[in-house]
């Protein structure tokens, strides 16, 4: 006999589909329920008559069935006519059951709701919904809800789901009288409202948001955030950092001697920022400088494995640098990892991706290998592909702090890699990173770097990067956790790249153009997209358009370069293009931040209508390195959509970051904007830093007052409204 098969699980103990379509929305707990609102409503409040209904407006209507057939003439149907004293309605069914005619009987008092319009037979509604009724059938006192809802999960279903946990879930209020604007309801009221607003409520202002209780709403989500924000400050004031400061001849001095070029004013602003944060000593500690005897030498021998309690006298910095793609970021990195190393410390650089990290590694090398190993030491380098060995042997320097300097991909907080004296974390391109990764870096940063000789405590200065930049209003008032500096300037002798748009079909021009551009000794980007959906026919199509490419231009060296490629493969073809060795480099999206090679002049961006405007900025920030006039060509595929369509006018009309920035906001709205693309989840999901802004500013100015007079209050109300987002705020 064949045994018999296993059986699934206790059936009892098994979620029915709705449950589990109710659980891939996010909707698990009664106050996630609770929160998932309404995208729209219906009104089943008021019956109008027949006379009356405005065409293609939803309705609720009432009447006797006075005849009902199935029209067998083209298509079959179902087809009924009620009347009331106004005026007959046909009601036409497409699809129908023996259950419609059963309830459609003629006699029967039926209530219909949809949309009448005039058609053949006079005035009619197609599948309208309707139930049976008597004269006494009480119409509905609310507004019925229409959530968003998945094919698996019915709208009746989530409605009772949705109910029954607002009727369940606490929500006490919290706050205390006067810490929320006037005028707004309490969070129950405000819910109960916008679940089921009683008849007559305005629709408009439930729909536009502006409702008190969506003003309510949102001010508990922003007014969560700040709390959390400021909190995680607090926190943070109270570890302790390295108090850093530029010893005079030293390596700070010594790199920026050794620098090809002057800083320009903004990188000297900034770097004075960065300065002082690392050398801001905190409420209650000792100042080294201040003590009789100077805390130590700036070598890493005198310094070795012991940070005594003054050195660890500082706030540690948690700062996010801006600048425009080629501001010069790098350089005051490094210049603020000179500090570091000098004082006996060690840095580490992280990028999102290999490329990057090579990119970084090349130009530190250049700028502080010759320093750091006057010093004896040297720079590490970290990476997923670098393994076995060679990986051993760089884990062991970071280890024993002979590698003053770490750079790498997140492969630098893997779990064997221990620091010896970690003082400072650039985190670069931080925008790419996902939001879990940058938690992760963080939590992973503090563990790492108190080893065993080094006291535990220590909570490294994290500075991060990007050439994304927030609108500077948002950015002050929404990080409230986060010290920015800006770089508003380029680096002189930059001519700004000329932008222009071609339809597909000049294409042919666009190749001539690469040819006579490589003729004059500049090199060339063709950028091909990348959808994610589709990975493997994006490569195909990179693939394709190198080898056309490569036939329309004999004689030229054209590369490729995919995120699909081996990373040896890679950095070859990245090198072969860094060292001028090939004209023309074909690739995805990979080369889209920080690749940096003057000589490149010219970029075509193929398909430009399919990427986001801060990416086409990206990659355009390419060319224009140098100091020939540089151009970026952007090929298009019509019809173009509206947005396509600003999109690309942008492009050509500006090339200011920040200016880019702004009507990436406008043209995509500002929850989309705000690291959703990269991450997945929003930061916020009810209100709108742009419309909210007095929200806003409300909530900050509610919170610090909240903390300090109701703590537990304001600590409930973060737990409420963030949970399991919390940690990522405070990233
Ligand atoms: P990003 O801000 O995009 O990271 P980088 O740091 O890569 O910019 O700098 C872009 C280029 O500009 C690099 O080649 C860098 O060496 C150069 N650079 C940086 N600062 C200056 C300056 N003050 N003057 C001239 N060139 C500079
Ligand atoms: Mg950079």
């Amino acid at each position: 006999m064949p045994p018999a098969l296993p059986t699934s699980a206790n059936p009892q103990r098994e979620k029915s589909a709705p449950q589990r379509a109710m659980e891939k929305l996010g909707l698990a707990r009664d106050i996630d329920l609770a929160l998932h609102l309404p995208l729209r409503y219906e009104d089943e409040t008021r019956v109008i008559s027949i006379a009356e209904a405005p065409d293609g407006e939803p309705v609720q209507v009432e009447g006797v069935v006075s005849e009902s057939r199935i029209d067998l003439r083209g298509r079959r149907q179902l087809l009924v006519r009620i009347a009331d004293a106004s005026d007959a309605l046909l009601l036409r069914f497409l699809n129908f059951y023996p259950s419609h005619q059963k309830t459609l009987a003629v006699g029967a008092r039926v209530r219909v709701r949809g949309e009448a319009r005039n058609g053949f037979f006079g005035r009619e509604m197609v599948h309208p919904v309707f139930k049976a009724v008597d004269e006494q059938t009480p119409l509905a006192s609310a507004l019925t809800p229409v959530y968003p809802t998945s094919a698996q999960l019915p709208q009746a279903y989530l409605r009772k789901a949705v109910a029954a946990a607002l009727a369940r879930v606490p929500l006490d209020e919290l706050l205390p009288p006067g810490s929320v604007p006037p005028g707004l309801p309490t969070l129950r009221e405000a819910l109960q409202r916008l679940h089921h607003p009683p008849a007559g409520e305005p629709l408009a202002a439930l729909e536009d948001r502006s409702h008190p209780a969506w003003q309510r709403l949102k001010f508990e989500e922003l007014l969560a955030q700040q709390l959390s924000q400021l909190t995680a400050q607090r926190e943070r004031q109270r570890l302790r950092a390295p108090l850093l400061r530029a010893a005079p001849g030293g390596l700070h001095e010594q790199l920026l001697a050794a620098l090809p070029f002057q800083l320009t004013a903004a990188q000297r602003r900034v770097g004075e920022q960065i300065a002082g944060d690392l050398a801001r000593p905190a409420a209650g500690a000792t100042d080294p400088a201040n003590q009789a005897e100077p805390a130590s030498d700036a070598s890493l021998a005198s310094t070795a494995g012991e940070a005594n309690d003054c050195e660890l006298a500082a706030v540690p910095m948690h700062r996010l640098l801006q600048g425009d793609v080629g501001s010069g970021k790098t350089v005051v990195a490094a210049l603020a990892a000179a500090v570091a190393i000098d004082a006996g410390w060690q840095c580490a650089l992280m990028a999102p991706t290999e490329l990057l990290a090579e990119q970084h590694f090349r130009k530190l090398v250049q700028w502080l290998e010759p320093l750091l190993a006057a010093r004896g030491q040297s720079i590490a380098w970290l990476t997923g592909s670098r393994k076995g060995k060679a990986r051993q042997a760089m884990v062991e320097r970071v280890a024993s702090g002979e590698a003053a300097l770490v750079v790498g991909t997140h492969a630098v907080i893997q779990h064997d890699v221990h620091f010896k004296r970690l003082a400072l974390a650039v985190i670069d391109e931080q925008h790419r990173f996902g939001v879990a990764q940058r938690l992760a870096l963080r939590r992973k940063l503090v563990d790492q770097s108190g080893s065993a000789t080094a006291p535990a405590q220590i909570e490294p200065h994290l500075l991060m990067m990007t050439a994304t930049p927030i609108p500077r209003t948002l950015a002050m008032t929404y990080y409230a956790d986060l010290d920015v500096s800006t770089i508003d300037e380029l680096p002189p002798g930059r001519t700004p790249v000329l932008t222009k748009l071609f339809a597909d079909e000049r294409r042919a021009e666009v190749v001539a153009r690469i040819a006579d551009e490589v003729a004059r000794g500049r090199q060339v980007y063709w950028v091909c997209p990348l959808i994610e959906e589709s990975e493997h026919i994006d490569l195909q199509n990179a693939t394709e358009t190198h080898a056309r490419l490569a036939a329309a231009l004999p004689g030229l060296t054209v590369g490729l370069l995919h995120g699909r490629m081996p990373a040896a493969e890679k950095s070859a073809v990245m090198a072969l293009f860094a060292g001028g060795q090939m004209a023309v480099l074909v690739a995805t999206t990979v080369i889209e931040v920080g690749v940096d090679v003057p000589n490149a002049s010219l970029m075509v961006i193929e398909h430009a209508e399919r990427f986001g405007l801060s990416q086409l900025h990206q990659l355009r920030g390419r060319v224009g390195r140098g100091a020939a006039a540089s151009v970026c060509v952007l090929l298009f595929q019509g019809p173009l959509s509206p947005t396509g369509r600003d999109r690309l006018r942008a492009m050509t009309e500006t090339s200011d970051g920040f200016e880019i920035a702004r009507r990436d906001l406008e043209i995509r709205g500002p929850g989309e904007f705000m690291g959703a693309r990269q991450s997945g989840d929003a930061l916020l999901r009810f209100a709108d830093l742009a419309e909210d802004a007095p929200l806003l500013q409300r909530a900050r100015a509610a919170a610090p007052g909240l903390l300090a007079q109701h703590p537990a209050a304001a600590r409930a109300h973060v737990a409420r409204w963030l949970d399991t987002r919390a940690e990522f705020l405070k990233a």
